[in-house]
C-alpha cells in the first residue's frame, strides 16, 4: 500500500493511498483535477517519485507539511 498526502491553504490535510503508485496516481489525480488544475499528469508522477522541485515545496510555504514523495503504508 502506497500512501502520499497534501497540504494547501485551500483545504485540510488530505490522505491518498493506493495499491501500487499507478493506483495512487490516479488516487491523487482525481483531487488536483478539482483543487489543483494547474498540475500536470507529470508534475504528479515527479510528486510521487519525490522530485527536487516538489521536496522544495512540500517542505517549505503554503504546502509545508505536505508528503514530499510517496511512502509504503
Ligand atoms: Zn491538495
Amino acid at each position: 500500500m502506497r500512501g502520499f498526502h497534501c497540504v494547501d491553504p485551500s483545504h485540510d490535510r488530505i490522505e491518498f493511498t493506493g495499491a501500487d503508485d499507478e493506483d495512487l496516481f490516479h488516487s491523487i489525480k482525481e483531487h488536483t483535477t478539482r483543487a489543483h488544475p494547474q498540475l500536470t499528469d507529470s508534475q504528479i508522477r515527479e510528486m510521487i517519485e519525490g522530485a527536487d522541485w516538489w521536496k522544495e515545496v512540500a517542505t517549505s510555504g503554503v504546502n509545508a507539511g505536505s508528503s514530499p514523495s510517496a511512502y509504503d503504508k
